[in-house]
């Protein structure tokens, strides 16, 4: 299947569920916009722009970068042409407060969330997977030492890169904090989309593929 959808979707789950590895395999079956908060952060931190200042020391610290920052990157972001073919959001919301300026945004433009998709990871796993994620410093792509290596050792599946990074964020002692930021968060977000009626829960622990035809059969 694949093809033509226009639906405007929500990946959710703890940091290291697979939101970043089930993305990529969604845009490239879809054909809608990725937009990744976490990843808009890092580009904006490479190029050194005032907003990648902004966010790093909360970065870097596993801490969340202040709502009204968040906001108004996604705001301007929704607001391009290309969202009219629906979009992915991945990383977004990830406070209660977000999700509501969410709704507000969507409003404005006239647009809805169609979906929620919430990857669910048991949390000991989590851990073993930040552990061992490392990523292209060319494209962003994302791999993991031991359950998803690149097929060419040291070099990337995606773009053909050889320069690969650790995350900061990824190092134990920042993970333990992100961890527990991000559970306390989640929470409400769940209820508010599960009392909406948008939210579809699915068992992310599971191979790669195994949970994307979970994906696409909410998708589709
Ligand atoms: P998120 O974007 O939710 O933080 P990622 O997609 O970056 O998570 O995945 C976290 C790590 O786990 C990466 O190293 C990735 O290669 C690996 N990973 C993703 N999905 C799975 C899976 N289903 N099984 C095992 N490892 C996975
Ligand atoms: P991610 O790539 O989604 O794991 O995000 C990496 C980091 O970027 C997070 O730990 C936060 O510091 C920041 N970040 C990403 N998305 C958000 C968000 N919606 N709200 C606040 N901070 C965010």
């Amino acid at each position: 299947m694949g093809g033509i959808i226009k639906m405007n979707i929500i990946l959710m789950g703890l940091p290291g569920a697979g939101k970043g590895t089930q993305a990529e395999k969604i845009i490239a079956e879809y054909n809608i916009p990725h937009i990744s908060t976490g990843d808009m952060f890092r580009a904006a931190m490479a190029n050194e722009t005032a907003l990648g200042l902004k966010a790093k020391s909360y970065m870097d610290q596993g801490a969340l970068v202040p709502d009204e920052v968040t906001n108004g990157i996604v705001k301007e972001r929704l607001a391009e042409s290309d969202t009219e073919k629906g979009f992915l959001l991945d990383g977004f919301p990830r406070t209660l407060e977000q999700a509501q300026a969410l709704d507000q945004m969507l409003t404005e433009l006239g647009k809805k969330i169609d979906a929620v998709i919430d990857i669910h990871v048991p949390e000991d796993i989590l851990v073993d997977r930040l552990a061992g994620r490392y990523m292209c410093r060319e494209c962003g792509a994302t791999y993991h030492k031991i359950f998803n290596p690149t097929t060419v050792e040291g070099t990337c599946d995606r773009c053909g890169g050889h320069d690969f990074y650790q995350r900061e964020d990824d190092k134990p002692e920042t993970v333990k904090n992100r961890l527990a930021i991000n559970i306390k968060n989640s929470e409400p977000i769940l209820a508010y989309y599960k009392e909406e009626g948008l939210l579809q829960s699915i068992d992310g622990n599971r191979e790669i593929d195994t949970v994307f035809e979970d994906v696409k059969k909410i998708i589709e």
